[in-house]
């Protein structure tokens, strides 16, 4: 799988910290989201998918 995301448009909300947080972390000052891992293992697949629902900004993509 390929995750991406946008970080100009990031709120800072860290919904996706919380459900996935081997693939994302925030910026330590804006609380911008970080991506760890733009290719995660599958083993991941389920915990991205919540983030991508859970993100209110919608701004991240998974690429299955
Ligand atoms: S859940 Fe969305 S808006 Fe919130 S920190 Fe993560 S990418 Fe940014």
């Amino acid at each position: 799988m390929k995750v991406t995301v946008d970080r100009d448009m990031c709120i800072g909300a860290g919904n996706c910290v919380l459900t996935a947080p081997a693939v994302f972390d925030q910026d330590q000052e804006e609380a911008i989201v970080v991506l760890l891992d733009e290719t995660p293992p599958p083993s991941e697949l389920t915990a991205v998918r919540e983030a991508v629902d859970r993100c209110p900004a919608a701004v991240i993509r998974l690429e299955t």
